[in-house]
């Protein structure tokens, strides 16, 4: 049995799924993508006797992304991720922030950028990181094997996937990592997205009307 646990706190407007994970037996803890509203996410750390140690981001986008300086300042702790191509984006948080109406928002950058093949550690606990550009170009999601979880942030929704109509997004990038990233994962892996339920990936790849197989067949669009 798998002593990681983890929790769903929806921060931002946008209602952005920061993940709280921790390790059960010792109770250190780490987020992910704290975008904003670190109030909801530090009372549920305090009434569940959690101690925060480290922080993860998926992406720059400012409803991940947002909060994690002041978080990391606060708690003294260290940000990791996202990968490098997304400096441009964490180096302009405080300016959409403004711009948005997150005014708490502030650039960073992370004690550790990612790639491809690196692994998160949480006291014992092991995420792989896995680099899946498109929605931005320095997209990275984190996979705990033991347990067949991921956070996969804005790559893939239930039912849909990451917007590319942003600066430097990519659509064929995209789909393109979410088959030959995600899919080989396993059917059985159940994913939180930054946004909305969470699923499986063998449920998208049965429903997504992005990404299902059923797209790529031999009759199909590839
Ligand atoms: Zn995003
Ligand atoms: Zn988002």
């Amino acid at each position: 049995m798998s002593n990681l646990k983890a929790k769903i706190i929806p921060v931002t407007p946008l209602m952005q799924n920061s993940c709280i994970i921790w390790n059960e037996d010792t109770k250190n803890a780490a987020v992910t993508d704290p975008g904003g509203d670190l109030e909801k996410i530090e009372s549920y750390l305090k009434d569940n006797d959690l101690k925060l140690i480290k922080i993860f981001i998926t992406h720059g986008h400012l409803d991940h992304a947002g909060g994690a300086f002041n978080l990391s300042q606060k708690f003294n702790i260290p940000i990791e991720g996202p990968h490098k191509e997304d400096e441009f984006l964490i180096s302009a948080l405080e300016e959409h922030g403004k711009m948005y109406g997150l005014s708490d928002s502030k650039n960073f950058l992370p004690d550790r950028w990612l790639e491809d093949g690196d692994q998160l550690e949480l006291d014992g606990i092991h995420f792989d990181v896995y680099h899946c550009p498109g929605h931005t170009p320095g997209h990275v999601i984190f996979h705990n094997k033991e347990s067949k979880f991921a956070i996969v942030g804005d790559v893939l929704f239930q039912g849909s996937i990451g917007r590319t109509d942003f600066p430097r997004g990519n659509h064929e990038e995209l789909i393109n990592a979410i088959r030959t990233k995600l899919w080989p994962l396993g059917d059985d892996v159940t994913f939180v997205p930054g946004h909305g339920p969470v699923s499986t990936f063998g449920q998208e790849r049965m429903t997504n009307p992005y990404v299902a197989d059923q797209l790529f067949n031999s009759t199909g669009n590839e």
